[in-house]
């Protein structure tokens, strides 16, 4: 049998947010190449059972553990085990059934259940921004010291670890993260001070969840990317730029010492770069749509306003300064995020938030993992502190 020929064993961690129901669409593209030996959820039971029993996964796991009966009932008639709770996420993941993590819960919870991977020397093809803002260093040294490959799947850095791809022993002079500017781009405070929920889940070029469609209208989506760009490709912070490109055809680039310049490009479509890595290292036919360059024919870059989408600012502050500052200003966004989608907060608030928070909790030089946890928890106590929650 050739390496052609082998299925690939998948973990969907998250398979019931929109990169896990992209990645299932993909696998059920690819049945030759691809099974799901593994699929997640938080809350969302019913889509979990309805993707089991298309599916036919070995494992579910239900985050909220009052769930699982529900779970368990609608698939007694099957042989899939389910399980349920936080510990089973990170318990499954350390199991043997399967070969690649797709790492596609939302938030710090995805954090654990991708250590739990890492440690048991899965590979992981990481959506999961979040996993390296908290604890970027601590989780690249692991996957080091574990020979596990951290496949992104962020457009971004799946565009420029596709430039990257036969260029190991070349030195890069900076990577340029492209930016969509959100649905925002070019409004003032004056506008954002009455945008609302729907406006802001409401992105012109990709349909996400809703977390990261607040963090992509705030432009704190692309502050992480940079912090998450930093630990992928081992950058220090004056070598990873963002310019906005609207048309969202450009993923990202990356510019070596010599000058030169590569680009990676298409329409914007997650299941690309889904595909790229479950796949990887090898490409596979797809039929999803082609970009033509005399349809789109214009293509422009600006560069961020970072006096009016100061949640940028907040980010690259946290990239510069390092230590625990990324995980603590991840945990207060996260909250006030999560306080903007109840209409608690205001949009222009979320900033608010996350600078009161980074400048109160104690900074850490070089954090062990257990004060990562620590200053998340410390940083998402006083976010809700001060949003009165
Ligand atoms: P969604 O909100 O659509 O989905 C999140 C998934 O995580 C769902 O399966 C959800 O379960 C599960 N989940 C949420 N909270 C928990 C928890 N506490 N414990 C266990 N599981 C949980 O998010 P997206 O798919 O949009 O994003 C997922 C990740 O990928 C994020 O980190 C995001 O930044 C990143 N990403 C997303 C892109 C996109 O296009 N969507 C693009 C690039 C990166 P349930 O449905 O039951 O709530």
């Amino acid at each position: 049998m050739t390496l052609d020929h082998v299925i690939k064993r998948i973990a969907i961690f998250g398979s019931t947010g929109s990169i896990g129901i992209q990645a299932l669409q993909v696998i059920a593209s690819n049945p030759d190449k691809f099974a799901v030996e593994v699929l997640t959820a938080n809350t969302n039971d019913q889509l979990l059972v309805q993707q089991a029993l298309k599916f036919n996964p070995n494992i579910v796991v239900i985050g909220d553990e009052t769930k699982y009966e529900s779970v368990k009932k609608a698939l007694a008639s099957t042989d899939i085990k389910v399980f349920s709770g936080e510990k089973s996420l990170e318990e499954v993941a350390g199991m043997d059934c399967y070969d690649l993590m797709l790492a596609a819960i939302v938030g710090f919870a995805g954090l654990k259940p991708t250590l739990s991977a890492i440690n048991n020397g899965k590979a992981i093809a990481l959506a999961n921004k979040e996993t390296l803002v908290v604890a970027g260093d601590i989780v690249m040294k692991m996957a080091v010291d574990k020979r596990v490959p951290i496949i992104p799947v962020d457009s971004e850095h799946s565009a420029i670890f596709q430039c990257l791809v036969g260029e190991t022993r070349n030195r890069i002079e900076k990577v340029i993260l492209t930016a969509s500017g959100g649905p925002f781009l070019g409004r003032k405070t004056n506008y954002l001070v009455n945008v609302k929920r729907e406006h802001a889940l409401q992105h012109p070029n990709w349909r996400m969840g809703a977390k990261i469609s607040v963090d992509s209208a705030t432009l704190m989506n692309k502050g992480l990317e940079m912090i998450e760009a930093k630990f992928l490709f081992n950058l220090q912070p004056d070598q990873i730029q963002v310019v906005v490109h609207p048309q969202s055809i450009i993923h990202s680039l990356v510019q070596f010492e010599d000058g030169s310049i590569k680009a990676q490009m298409g329409l914007p479509d997650m299941k690309l770069p889904i595909q790229y890595a479950l796949a990887f290292p090898k490409r596979i036919q797809s039929d999803f749509p082609r970009y033509d360059f005399r349809k789109v024919n214009t293509l422009t870059f600006e560069d961020p306003d970072l006096r009016t989408f100061k949640n940028l600012a907040l980010a690259i502050d946290a990239l510069n300064k390092g230590g625990n500052l990324p995980c603590v200003m991840n945990a207060a966004n996260e909250i006030a995020v999560y306080a903007f989608l109840r209409n608690r907060i205001g949009f222009l608030e979320i900033t608010d938030v996350i600078e009161k928070t980074m400048e109160k909790v104690p900074f850490i030089e070089t954090p062990t993992l257990e004060e990562y946890f620590d200053s998340d928890g410390e940083a998402r106590n006083y976010a809700a502190d001060i949003i009165k929650l």
